[in-house]
């Protein structure tokens, strides 16, 4: 089997490329090993309205849970900072699933149920989860779109090393919310608390940086108190989720044939965590770069887009974050929401 471009992983970032090539007639083919395009949910789901305006057909009625207007931050110091965000809470799964079918309705074959085991001259290796039986495939471009442990990146040289662990429960709202709740706190080192609203529920959930040794599900926890006792959500737990979230910025992400998008090429915020919209701009890149014969311009477009604002935020983290007992001093430093994250240190 030959294909201009394989794409390894169905999510946000490879499903957008697939569909951008293979509406410009490209013959494409997206693996991945899930039984459903965005299944299980490992998300808060929160993408800004930007994300609509650009890609306005990505967004079916079901795909958003609700609309919200504001990201407030609870300080330890008791101050309450409010920032403008307006966007959506997605039902994620509904929204991979929606770009996928957009790029299968224009042509892109998909194998599910399909591990990418690496490369062997020149070909894609391809194994079926269930059988374990091998395919070799043939293509001019691969799209590394496998996700913060991207075994593309991995086997292509550098891969992320840099991570912050999360756990989320889904919990009842005790009142409805329109805006996303942000919690700094001690026990959170290295990153935060959310409260995302979904309608009656809400995604609560926490990152961690590892290397504080904390136990991620312990800081879930006693979140999960704090968020209770003080009324926002009921105790109880609907569903669990978590996963790892890039935090060191973009790794090389233009690789000769291979084209590193999203989360595989470190395009998540290394501070907020936040990487659907990146995601979905990268696979549109790298696309371009391709269609336009030009895939080494992906990794200049790439980091024109998305380099300043993720290379800022990766230097902080590194020079701030270990500074964790001092929450007043480095929280203004090292979130979007103060003014002070935007001088220059
Ligand atoms: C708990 C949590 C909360 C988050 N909250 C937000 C949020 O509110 N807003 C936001 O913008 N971002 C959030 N993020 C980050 C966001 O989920 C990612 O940035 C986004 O999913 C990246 O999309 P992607 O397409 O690059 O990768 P993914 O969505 O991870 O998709 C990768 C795909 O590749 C497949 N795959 C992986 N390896 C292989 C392989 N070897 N063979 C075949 N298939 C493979 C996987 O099955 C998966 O479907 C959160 C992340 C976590 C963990």
């Amino acid at each position: 089997m030959k294909f201009d471009a394989v794409v390894i992983g169905a999510g946000p970032g490879g499903a957008t490329c697939a569909w951008e090539l293979a509406r410009k007639g490209a013959k494409v083919l997206i693996v991945d090993f899930k039984r459903r395009p965005g299944i299980p949910v490992q998300c808060a789901e929160f993408v800004p309205l930007q994300l609509k305006h650009r890609y306005p057909h990505f967004f079916i009625q079901d795909s958003v849970a609700q609309e919200v207007e504001s990201m407030v931050h609870f300080t330890p110091w008791g101050e309450v900072v409010t920032m403008p965000s307006p966007g959506f809470v997605l039902n994620r799964d509904i929204f991979d699933s929606r770009i996928v079918d957009l790029a299968v309705s224009q042509g892109a074959e998909i194998m599910l149920r399909t591990f990418f085991r690496g490369f062997d001259n020149g070909n894609v290796i391809l194994e079926n989860v269930l059988t374990r039986e091998t395919v070799k495939v043939r293509a001019d471009f691969i799209i590394g779109a496998d996700g913060p442990r991207s075994r593309t990146a991995r086997l292509t040289g550098y891969p992320i090393r840099s991570f912050l662990a999360t756990a989320q429960f889904m919990m009842p709202l005790l009142a409805k919310l329109k805006d996303l709740l942000i919690f700094f706190r001690d026990y959170i080192p290295g990153g935060y608390g959310w409260v995302f609203p979904k309608g009656d529920k809400a995604n609560v959930g926490v990152g961690v940086d590892p290397e504080f040794g904390v136990n991620v599900m312990n800081s879930l926890k006693r979140f999960k108190e704090e968020v209770t006792s003080s009324g926002i959500v009921a105790n109880q737990i609907i569903s669990r989720t978590g996963g790892w979230i890039p935090a060191e910025g973009p790794v090389e992400p233009s690789r000769g044939k291979v084209l590193l998008v999203g989360d595989a090429g470190g395009f998540c915020h290394p501070i907020t965590g936040g990487g659907i919209a990146n995601a979905v701009l990268t696979g549109s890149l790298a696309a371009q770069s391709i269609i336009e014969g030009d895939p080494e311009e992906y990794g200049e477009s790439s980091m024109d887009f998305l380099g300043e604002s993720l290379t800022r935020a990766a230097r902080k983290r590194i020079k701030y974050m270990k500074r964790w007992d001092d929450l007043e001093f480095i929280i203004p430093k090292t979130w979007i929401a103060f003014e002070e994250y935007w001088k220059e240190d």
